[in-house]
């Protein structure tokens, strides 16, 4: 597999490209801005992109999925339940103080434990909502990968501060349905530092909450 994580926008969002050496198909997660970026990345592996997939509808990582989809002609996956988000993209514009992006309704909003697939990779859409309502990760089993969007941050979690967050909701979500993933999981989160499930379950403050072994 090929992956690229790499910052972009004022918020530096982790923009994740991934993409199959045999079929050179590729899914390039939270394109948030600096679409020429990573165009230009795709180029470089000679890929193509299938599937556009958002974590969720925070400006910082949907902006630019709908440039990219005119573009490439991919289709945007990310859920509905995150449409409450678009109504208040201006407030979420204003709030970073950059132009109101456009952007629209998903494609497809995929199913908790949904497949997603390009050819030659395989992975599975956690809903984990919190940050936001419609928050999701996804899991690459082969890989031992998540991308982890803004619910699981490297010694941290997201913030439940901002319209349709809630901390109860974000707990839960993370208890129940990154806990439970492999030690050696790869977390990739959508802003800063990569690190491991292993890692967070022995230092993560919030994680020890969860299990037990520590208080926020
Ligand atoms: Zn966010």
């Amino acid at each position: 597999m090929i992956r690229e994580t790499f910052p972009v926008g004022l918020l530096a969002c982790n923009c994740t490209i991934l993409g199959d050496e045999v079929s050179r198909d590729a899914i390039v997660i939270d394109p948030g801005y600096d679409i020429p970026e990573i165009l230009t990345k795709l180029a470089a592996h000679q890929l193509t992109v299938r599937q556009i997939l958002i974590t969720h509808a925070h400006i910082d990582h949907i902006a630019g999925a709908l440039e990219l989809k005119r573009i490439t002609g991919a289709p945007i996956l990310y859920s509905k339940e995150d449409l409450p988000q678009l109504a208040i993209m201006d407030q979420q514009a204003a709030w970073l103080g950059v132009e109101t992006p456009q952007v629209r309704p998903p494609d497809h909003s995929p199913a908790d434990n949904e497949t997603i697939s390009i050819r030659g990779l395989e992975g599975k859409v956690i809903h984990t909502p919190g940050h936001t309502q419609g928050s999701l990760c996804l899991h690459i089993p082969s890989q031992n990968l998540l991308l982890a969007g803004d619910t699981l941050f490297a010694g941290g979690v997201g913030r439940t501060d901002f319209p349709g967050g809630d901390q109860d909701t974000l707990f839960a979500s993370i208890r129940d349905r990154l806990l439970s993933l492999p030690d050696q999981t790869i977390v990739v989160p959508g802003h800063g530092e990569e690190t491991t499930l292993a890692t967070e379950r022995a230092s993560n403050p919030f994680v020890l909450y969860l299990t037990g072994k520590g208080r926020v």
